[in-house]
Formats: C-alpha cells, sequence, structure tokens
C-alpha cells in the first residue's frame, strides 16, 4: 500500500487525486490532506477518507476543522502553518507526495518531500520555476524520485526513453537522439479574440477555459499564455533542456499533450482527453498503468487537429518567461513572484488583463540579474518582486 500526502488536497489536482485514489483502494492510502482554508471540503475528504494528519495553512480554519472533526468523531489529528506543511511531506511513513498546492507557497512543503526522498508527483510548477537547479540537486542528492503531473511535462516524460525517465532533469537529450520537444497549449480563451479587445476582458472570461477545467491562477496564466512561459522553464529543468531543444506549439484541440521529435525524423505524441486525472494516474502508477476513469479518446469524433506558431503580439508574457529561462535564475524568480501577484490583482478587477505583462516586464527589467543561487536568496527575491508589483499595481490604480 503506498501512502500519500496529497499537498493541495482541496484544489482542481488535488480533487482529481482523490478521484484517482478512490478508484484503488487497495493500492493507496492517504496519510494527509492539506489546504489553506476550504473547511467543507476538507471535512467531507477527511471523513471518506480518514488520513492521519489533516493541515490547514490558515489556523482560524484548521480550529474549525479540528472543532468539526470531533464532532464527527474522526480520528484524524489537525495541524496549522507552513512549517505542518513540510512536516507532513517528510514523515517516513509517506513514500508519495502530490505536489499541488499553487505558487510558491508549495515551495518549501515540496522541498521538504524531495529532500527526504519521497516519489514526488509535481504539479505545482513554481515551485520548480523559482528554483530550478537547486530542485534538481536536491533530488540528485536525496534520491527522491521526480514524475511530472502537468500534462504537458507527463506526455513528454511517456515519450523519453526510461534512462532519461530515470534521471529528471540531468539527461542528455541529444545523447539519447532527441532533436527538440514540442511543447503544445491550447492558445487559452482569446486565442481568436481581437487582440485590440483584450484590455476589455474580465476574470470570469478569462477563466472560463475551452477545454481544461483548472483553478483560477493557471487558468489566468493560461489566458495570458504565461503558463506555456512557465511550463517552457519547468521543460528546461525537468529534461535538462537548452533553448534550442524546446519549441511552443499552439494546439487548440488540447489533444496531443504533447511530443518529442527524434533526430531520425520520428515524433513521438502523448494523447488523451484534456483530464488530468491521466496525468495523475500514470504519475501514482509508474512504471505500472492503473485506471483513471478518464473516457477513452474516440478518434471518430475528433475532427480535425491543428497547430500553429505562438503570436508573441498576443502572448507577451510567454516571450517574456522564455527570456527570463535565457536569462537566468534571479529573472525566472523575479517573474514568477511578479505573475503571481499581477494575476491576483487581476482576478480581483484591480489590475486590467493586458497590464499583466507589463507589471510583469517591470518586474523582471528592475530585479531580473538579482542573486538567487541559495534558498535564502531565492525567498528573499521572490519577496521583493512581491513587494515591487504590488507597489507598481498600487501606481496604476
Ligand atoms: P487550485 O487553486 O484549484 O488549488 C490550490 C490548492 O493549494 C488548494 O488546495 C489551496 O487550498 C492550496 N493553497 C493555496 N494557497 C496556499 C497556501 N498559501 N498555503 C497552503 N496551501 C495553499 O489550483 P490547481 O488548479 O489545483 O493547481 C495547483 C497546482 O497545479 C498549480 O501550481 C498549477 O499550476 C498546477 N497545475 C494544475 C493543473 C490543473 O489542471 N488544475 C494542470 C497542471 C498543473
Ligand atoms: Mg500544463
Amino acid at each position: 500500500m503506498q501512502q500519500l500526502t496529497i499537498l493541495g488536497a482541496s484544489g482542481s489536482i488535488g480533487q482529481s487525486t482523490l478521484g484517482v485514489v478512490r478508484r484503488h483502494p487497495e493500492r493507496f492510502g492517504v496519510f494527509a490532506l492539506t489546504a489553506s482554508r476550504q473547511v467543507e471540503r476538507m471535512l467531507a475528504d477527511c471523513l471518506e477518507f480518514a488520513p492521519r494528519f489533516a493541515v490547514m495553512a490558515e489556523p482560524a480554519a484548521a480550529a474549525e476543522l479540528r472543532r468539526r472533526l470531533n464532532e464527527a468523531g474522526s480520528r484524524t489529528q489537525v495541524l496549522d502553518g507552513a512549517e505542518a506543511l513540510c512536516q507532513v511531506a517528510a514523515e517516513p511513513e509517506v513514500d508519495t507526495v502530490m505536489a499541488a498546492i499553487v505558487g510558491a507557497a508549495g515551495l518549501l512543503p515540496t522541498l521538504a518531500a524531495v529532500r527526504a526522498g519521497k516519489r514526488v508527483l509535481l504539479a505545482n510548477k513554481e515551485a520548480l520555476v523559482m528554483s530550478g537547479e537547486l530542485f534538481i540537486d536536491a533530488v540528485h542528492h536525496s534520491g527522491a524520485e521526480l514524475l511530472p503531473v502537468d500534462s504537458e511535462h507527463n506526455a513528454i516524460f511517456q515519450c523519453l526513453p526510461p534512462e532519461l525517465q530515470r534521471t529528471p532533469g540531468r539527461g542528455d537529450l541529444a545523447g539519447a537522439g532527441i532533436g527538440k520537444i514540442l511543447l503544445t497549449g491550447s492558445g487559452g480563451p482569446f486565442r481568436y479574440t481581437p487582440v485590440e479587445q483584450l484590455s476589455e476582458v474580465t476574470p470570469a472570461e478569462a477563466v472560463n477555459h475551452p477545454n481544461w477545467s483548472m483553478g483560477p491562477k493557471i487558468s489566468v496564466d493560461s489566458a495570458t499564455m504565461m503558463n506555456k512561459g512557465l511550463e517552457y522553464i519547468e521543460a528546461r529543468w525537468l529534461f535538462n533542456a537548452a533553448p534550442h531543444q524546446i519549441d511552443v506549439l499552439v494546439h487548440p484541440q488540447s489533444v496531443i499533450h504533447s511530443m518529442v521529435q527524434y533526430s531520425d525524423g520520428s515524433v513521438l505524441a502523448q494523447l488523451g482527453q484534456p483530464d488530468m486525472m491521466t496525468p495523475i494516474a500514470h504519475s501514482l502508477a509508474w512504471p505500472e498503468r492503473i485506471e483513471s476513469g478518464v473516457a477513452p479518446l474516440d478518434f471518430t469524433r475528433l475532427g480535425e487537429l491543428s497547430f500553429m506558431a505562438p503570436d508573441m503580439a498576443r502572448y507577451p508574457c510567454l516571450q517574456l518567461a522564455i527570456d527570463a529561462c535565457g536569462a537566468g535564475q534571479g529573472a525566472t524568480t523575479a517573474l514568477n513572484a511578479a505573475n503571481e501577484v499581477a494575476v491576483a490583482a487581476f482576478l480581483e478587477r484591480r489590475l486590467a488583463f493586458m497590464a499583466i505583462a507589463g507589471i510583469n516586464q517591470k518586474v523582471m527589467d528592475s530585479l531580473g540579474a538579482s542573486r538567487a543561487r541559495s534558498l535564502e536568496d531565492i525567498l528573499a527575491l521572490d519577496a521583493q518582486a512581491r513587494r515591487l508589483a504590488g507597489q507598481l499595481i498600487g501606481k496604476q490604480a
């Protein structure tokens, strides 16, 4: 029986993970569930899965969950705070950690799981974007297993030869006969909206993704294609890829989840429904295969698959992220932090959609050359970039 900690259990990925776990009670036990403050969701899931621990990042939410679980006669122990998130990720009884907290808040608990040598299922791409080399070094130092959950990276992983699957971040793509990684993305809800209308779009329109159902932050990132930019940086680290080895392709139907092009002209692709239960089930069971609950693809009903190069005028955040990846860890850390603050401001209607890229650019220009070698450097730069982004947004309002 594999014992699981699910970081970010109340979110979109967390709930899809529980959906897969529910189908395989003989295979997976739930050791801990965590959330920031979603008491009702956590109450229901703790009663169903009876984890040893439930962690709420917010103390008031933890107190309420503790009281409600006690009333219901549950034996789940409720902890609170950021330290407890790291603790349940690293406990000796835990085999596998699903890292599905959104944003920089997931960095320390995800790193705690890596340092404890767990099988880490990585959904929280921001953690890797922020810490890059340090994260990959920690994986190799502890002997942790790193499996990508992000659908594109999971697809690429599935198209790699086994020796590269077993050496995350350290494989030799060219040596394995790989010319390019082809990272696909739908282009989001505004791929056909005239560019001059983009300044008017609302949060409700931006989070209404045509193909995927996801949390609000990643949905906005998909609309700006910052998500593909973060994934470009994620691919750089996961697959030890140089810039000339990664191409981004817009593929509106989201049927192909990404591809790997080999030097003999072969292209391997992974296809499936746009449902995260597929990559989650893959990463939970790898190298075996288990049922995910996702319907098989019906090729007779797919229609046409199309592809195009991304238009950088429509998606300036994508270009920024590619530039940041080339510039180094200071730039990617500053960009990620600025983007989190800008997206939160957009969702709260304090910033226009097209202004997200402007905030990101300014923060990157000011802080992109900062030192970001140690974890302390990275956390300090993240905080500094958040303050600067907040000030810039305040000035615009
Ligand atoms: P979500 O907003 O639905 O859920 C986020 C989870 O993180 C919730 O459980 C929330 O309680 C928790 N959380 C938020 N802030 C926290 C904090 N400060 N401390 C502790 N916990 C906190 O997000 P999601 O869509 O599930 O995405 C989670 C991660 O997975 C993101 O990094 C996202 O980029 C990545 N991802 C998501 C999808 C998807 O389909 N949803 C696909 C690929 C990658
Ligand atoms: Mg993705």
